[in-house]
């Protein structure tokens, strides 16, 4: 379990944790309170949907002065659960606007795909080499998370670069695809403070969640590289305070970035050895190799690792994938050296 940060305030920002029930521990709302005379309430990231992260964001919330029903304008960072579960039950108390990136789907957390999409799916996991009991096992949380997060809808969709006016805390919205493909960071100039979402964490390397395209051998985002370029973006701004949606405030996010690189480079290193000594393999069977110990039961992440590397292998010409009746597998074109990979070593 990791440790309780608490409620804490940071001049105008204050951090409010709440549980998530996941492993992932608490997640970071952030609450930026009104100037004096502005009857603005920013809250940005909202807490999974349950009566205990409720009950979290009340009590931080309150001890500022304000209630829930208060907040004038929600911003999400992205649409993950723990980011909205409580966006439509915080919109119900408040009246608030929910703002997020264009990319954000539609209808917000409807888990439950229609057929079409599950048939798409099955096939797209069949081309990695999992089987169909895999897949069922991968998706039968959307279930569970059906039941205790409600949709929300976007009232405003912003794009890259949007200014979003809080009298004199204006926020800028930096679109950083990567983690998933509606992630924003909001960069807030004259004080050079920035909230990060999942795209820069403190303790955790972000994982670059699997794309599945609408068709089984759509054209898949290469979401590793694009989270590099994304971070890369990132790197000339100044920062005086990161925020982070887990963990705790930091300020060398150039640090940060280079020891992810750092990882990554290791690893791509790593599948480049499995596939020199074992030939042309599946995603899976990389998986497997790759993480002996957990691969079975966190199936997902571990795809989404290995199908990043292996297409960030592939991009840079490292590695080539064919298809075998309809299997994707992946062989060595030659192993990488450091400082091979062009979006690694940019500083
Ligand atoms: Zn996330």
């Amino acid at each position: 379990m990791k440790d309780k940060l608490g409620i804490k305030r940071f001049g105008r920002v204050v951090r409010i944790p709440s549980p998530t029930g996941f492993d992932v521990g608490d997640i970071n709302s952030y609450l930026i309170l009104p100037k004096p005379g502005s009857r603005q309430l920013v809250l940005i990231d909202t807490g999974v949907g349950t009566d205990a992260a409720w009950k979290a964001l009340d009590q931080g919330v309150q001890e500022f002065g304000f209630t829930i029903a208060d907040i004038s304008l929600l911003l999400l960072t992205h649409a993950h659960t723990d980011h909205f579960g409580q966006a439509s039950k915080i919109q119900r108390a408040s009246g608030c606007e929910i703002w997020g990136h264009e990319a954000i789907p539609e209808s917000v957390g409807n888990f439950l795909p229609g057929p079409d999409r599950v048939d798409a799916e099955k096939k797209f996991f069949r081309r990695l080499g999992f089987t169909d009991a895999m897949y069922e096992k991968i998706f039968e949380y959307r279930h569970y998370i059906s039941d205790i997060f409600e949709p929300c809808e976007l009232d405003k969709a912003l794009v890259d670069g949007d200014v979003i006016p809080i009298d004199d805390f204006e926020l800028q919205t930096i679109h950083t695809p990567g983690h998933c493909a509606e992630e924003v960071v909001y960069w807030q100039p004259d004080s050079r403070q920035m909230f990060s979402g999942d795209h820069l964490l403190p303790d955790i390397t972000p994982v670059c969640l699997l794309d599945i395209p609408d068709q089984p051998d759509g054209e898949r985002v290469h979401a590793l590289g694009q989270y590099y370029r994304s971070a890369n973006k990132l790197l000339p701004y100044d920062l005086e305070s990161v925020y982070p949606s887990h963990g705790d405030v930091f300020a060398d996010h150039r640090a940060l970035i280079a020891g992810y690189k750092l990882a990554t480079e290791r690893r791509l290193l790593k599948i480049s050895r499995i596939l020199e000594r074992h030939g042309a393999l599946t995603p899976l069977q990389v998986g497997q190799y790759l993480f002996p110990k957990v691969w079975e039961t966190e199936l997902y992440a571990v795809s989404s690792e290995v199908i990043g590397h292996l297409d960030m292998l592939v991009d840079e010409g490292y590695a080539m994938a064919h298809s075998d009746e309809g299997v994707l597998r992946f062989s060595l074109v030659a192993v990488p050296q450091p400082g091979a990979i062009p979006v690694l070593t940019v500083q």
